[in-house]
């Protein structure tokens, strides 16, 4: 199979942003089937003066070759998925990730982490996301490097 050259990423635009955490909320339903957010969405949400910044997996795969049971791979639509029955929840990619998107919550020992659903950019009532196609390739630009920096 020919490798996917293509993929749908998050896109923020701040100045629509208030801060209502809606898309944290989908995201929660998304993984963990409760509207808690926060430590069970995969999008955080963090305000910064008076902005809002996100932080969300780029879908850079910089973590894929190092899982020591091969639980990451790329698909077909260039998203980065772990799959949760391979995962022995040893919590390495977690460490590794340069920007901290790969999400570790109490409920489950298998990280998670943003598989480009759309179910955030659906549930923003601002239209303060949206899912945005790019090259592989050229996914160099990190978001923002550390939660809350
Ligand atoms: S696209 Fe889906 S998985 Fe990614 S942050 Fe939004 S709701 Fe979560
Ligand atoms: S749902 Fe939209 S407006 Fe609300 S916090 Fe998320 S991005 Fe911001």
């Amino acid at each position: 199979m020919d490798k996917p050259k293509k993929v749908k990423i998050l896109k923020f635009h701040p100045e629509k942003c208030n801060g209502c955490l809606e898309c944290e909320k989908a995201c929660s339903m998304v993984h963990f089937k409760t509207k808690d957010g926060g430590d069970k969405s995969a999008i955080r949400i963090i305000k910064n003066g008076d902005r809002y910044q996100m932080h969300v997996c780029d879908q850079r795969g910089l973590c894929l070759d190092m899982c020591p049971v091969g639980a990451l791979t790329r698909r077909k639509n260039g998203v980065v998925w772990l799959d949760k029955d391979l995962c022995i929840g040893c919590q390495a990619c977690v460490g590794f990730c340069p920007i901290n998107a790969m999400r570790k919550s109490v409920s489950r020992i298998q990280p998670f982490k943003c598989i480009s659903c759309g179910a955030c950019v659906r549930a923003c009532p601002n239209g303060a996301l949206e899912l945005v196609e790019v090259k592989i390739d050229e996914i160099k630009e990190i978001v923002y490097h550390k939660l809350g920096v």
